[in-house]
C-alpha cells in the first residue's frame, strides 16, 4: 500500500549516494562522475547515480570473469543456484511495495500498476527461472560413425553476459534477463537505462542480501553511449542480451562482432490487434484500449494498430475512444491515476511529433493528440483514424499512447494477414474472435513471435521475441534460459574389451 511512511523510505533510498556494484562492493565510478535522475511526473531531479564508463566496465567484467571461473559461484551445484533465485524472489516479494514505489518515482508508472504488474511479474520471473538450474540438461545421442561411441551433449553457461535494459519497464526487464542468466550459471554485468537506474540499484542490494557470491552480479549505472557501448564491444563479455530500440540494437550488434558475442535482441513492435464481428466486442474493445494505453504506450508489444471488421468498426472504435477519454492522466503517486507521463521531454516531443506527422499525412485525431498543460511529460491518450500503412504513423514504432484504428473490409484471411504483416516488425499480434477456424488459420499466417487469441499478456513460461526487425532470439521459457548456454557435444570412442 502507498503510505506516507513508504514514500519517505522510497525518497530516502533515492537520495542516497549510490555507487556501482562491482564484485563485493558498491563503488564510485573511476572518474568520480555522476548523473542526475529525473522524475518524469514533475521534470524535477530527485536523485543521482554513478556514471560508469569504460574503466568501470573493465572492472566489472574482471569481477564477473573471476566469479565465473573460480570460487563459490563457479563450484556451485545447480540446486544451490535454485535456492539463491528463490531467496531473491522472496526478498523481492518482501520489499515489493518499496521497490515499486522507487520505480514509480523514476518512470512515473502508477504505483498500483507497478506493484500489481511489473513487480509481480519480476517476482514470477525469478520463481519460474529458479526451477531451471536443476533441469538444464543435454541429450545422449546414438552415433552412426564406425566404432562404438558414447556421445552426449551438455549445456554450459555461456560465460560473462552483459544485460542492457531500457527505461519502460526497468525492474521487469532486469529480472527477465537476470533470472535466466543466473539460472544458467552465467555471471552478469547489468546496465539499466540512464533514465531509470534506481530499481536496479535496489535489486542489487537484494542480490547481496540473498547471498549471491561477489562478482556473480555486477550493476553499472551509466549512459548507453559510454557504459553501454563499452559493454557491447568488450572482448571479456561473451553475450549481450539487449532490449530497446532497433537503432541501438543495430549499434550493439556491430560492436559485438569484434569477438562474435552472442546477441539476443528484443527490439520494437507495431503489434496489430484484429477484431472480428463475432468476438466479445466489449471485452475486445477494453482490451484493445489497455493494450495501447498501459504504461502510456511505452511497451514494445503495445497494440498500436487496431484492425476492426467494418461491420463493427464504428462501435468498437467509439468504445476504445470513450475508454481513452475516461482515463485519468497524472502522477503515478496519485491513486486515482490510470495513465502516467511518458519518460522524458525528448520522448514527449517524439510522440507529439508523430501525431503531427500523422495529421499531415491525412490522419484524423478522434481523441487526444495534445500534451497536457502541466509540468511533467504528459500527453492525452490518442486515437487516430483514417490511417493506412503508407503513413509513417501506422508503420513506425511510436512508443507512446497513440493508436491507429483501421477497418478491414473483407473476410479473406490472407489479405488481413498481409496487412497485419505489413510493417518491418513482427513481435506480437492479437486476434479477437470466437471462430476457431479464423483464429488458427490467421495465427498460422502471421509473422509474429507471439500470437494471442482473445487476450494479451506475458508469461514466464511462454517464449517471447520477434520475427523480422523485432529482434533475434527468444526470452522466457526453455528457449529463454537455453539462450544463456553453449551446447557442447562430447563423443568418446569406447575402447575394445
Ligand atoms: P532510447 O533511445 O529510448 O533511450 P535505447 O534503445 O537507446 O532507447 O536504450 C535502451 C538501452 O540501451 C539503455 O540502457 C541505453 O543506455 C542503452 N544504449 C543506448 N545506446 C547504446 C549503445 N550505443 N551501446 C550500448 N547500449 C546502448
Ligand atoms: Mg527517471
Amino acid at each position: 500500500m502507498l503510505t506516507d511512511a513508504l514514500l519517505r523510505r522510497a525518497r530516502a533510498f533515492a537520495a542516497e549516494r549510490h555507487g556501482l556494484l562491482i564484485g563485493k562492493d558498491w563503488q564510485p565510478a573511476a572518474s568520480g562522475r555522476r548523473f542526475d535522475v529525473e522524475d518524469p511526473a514533475t521534470g524535477a531531479v530527485f536523485a543521482s547515480a554513478a556514471r560508469a564508463e569504460r574503466a568501470d566496465v573493465d572492472r566489472a567484467v574482471t569481477a564477473a570473469r573471476g566469479a565465473l571461473e573460480t570460487g563459490a559461484w563457479a563450484e556451485m551445484k545447480p540446486a544451490e543456484r535454485s535456492r539463491l533465485l528463490w531467496r531473491l524472489a522472496a526478498l523481492l516479494e518482501r520489499d515489493a511495495d518499496l521497490i515499486s514505489l522507487i520505480e514509480t518515482l523514476d518512470i512515473g508508472k502508477p504505483f498500483a500498476q507497478m506493484r500489481g504488474l511489473d513487480t509481480a511479474f519480476a517476482i514470477e520471473l525469478f520463481e519460474y527461472n529458479a526451477g531451471w538450474p536443476t533441469r538444464l540438461a543435454g541429450d545422449s545421442l546414438p552415433l552412426s560413425n564406425p566404432g562404438d561411441w558414447h556421445a552426449y551433449t551438455v549445456r554450459e553457461p555461456i560465460g560473462v553476459v552483459g544485460l542492457i535494459v531500457p527505461w519502460n519497464a526497468p525492474l521487469m526487464m532486469a529480472a527477465a534477463k537476470l533470472a535466466p542468466a543466473l539460472a544458467a550459471g552465467c555471471t552478469v554485468v547489468l546496465k539499466p537505462a540512464e533514465q531509470s537506474p534506481l530499481s536496479a540499484l535496489y535489486l542489487g542490494r537484494l542480490v547481496q542480501e540473498a547471498g549471491f557470491p561477489p562478482g556473480a552480479v555486477n550493476i553499472l549505472t551509466g549512459f548507453g553511449a559510454e557504459a553501454g557501448a563499452a559493454m557491447a564491444e568488450h572482448i571479456g563479455i561473451d553475450k549481450i542480451s539487449f532490449t530497446g530500440s532497433a537503432a541501438t540494437g543495430r549499434r550493439i550488434t556491430l560492436a559485438a562482432l569484434g569477438n562474435f558475442k552472442r546477441v539476443t535482441l528484443e527490439l520494437g513492435g507495431k503489434t496489430p490487434v484484429m477484431i472480428f464481428p463475432d468476438a466479445d466486442l466489449d471485452k475486445a474493445a477494453s482490451a484493445a484500449a489497455r493494450s495501447i494505453f498501459a504504461n502510456t504506450g511505452q511497451v514494445c508489444n503495445a497494440g498500436a494498430r487496431l484492425y476492426v471488421h467494418r461491420t463493427v468498426f464504428d462501435r468498437v472504435v467509439e468504445a476504445v475512444a470513450a475508454r481513452a477519454q475516461s482515463l485519468r492522466v497524472g502522477s503515478g503517486l496519485d491513486p486515482e491515476t490510470d495513465m502516467g507521463p511518458v519518460i522524458s521531454a525528448a520522448q514527449l516531443d517524439r510522440v507529439t511529433g508523430y501525431v503531427a506527422t500523422g495529421r499531415n499525412e491525412g490522419a484524423e485525431v478522434l481523441t487526444g493528440g495534445a500534451r497536457l498543460d502541466r509540468p511533467g511529460h504528459f500527453i492525452a491518450p490518442t486515437v487516430l483514424t483514417g490511417t493506412s500503412l503508407d503513413m509513417r504513423v501506422a508503420r513506425e514504432e511510436i512508443f507512446g499512447p497513440v493508436l491507429c484504428a483501421m477497418p478491414f473490409g473483407d473476410d479473406d484471411l490472407s489479405r488481413i494477414a498481409a496487412e497485419a504483416n505489413g510493417t518491418q516488425y513482427g513481435l506480437g499480434a492479437q486476434i479477437w474472435t470466437r471462430d476457431l477456424g479464423i483464429a488458427h488459420r490467421l495465427a498460422a499466417r502471421l509473422k509474429a513471435g507471439t500470437v494471442r487469441v482473445n487476450g494479451s499478456g506475458l508469461d514466464p513460461a511462454l517464449p517471447f521475441g520477434g520475427f523480422k526487425a523485432s529482434g533475434w532470439g527468444r526470452e522466457y521459457g526453455r528457449e529463454g534460459v537455453e539462450a544463456y548456454t553453449e551446447l557442447k557435444s562430447v563423443a568418446m570412442a569406447l575402447p575394445e574389451v
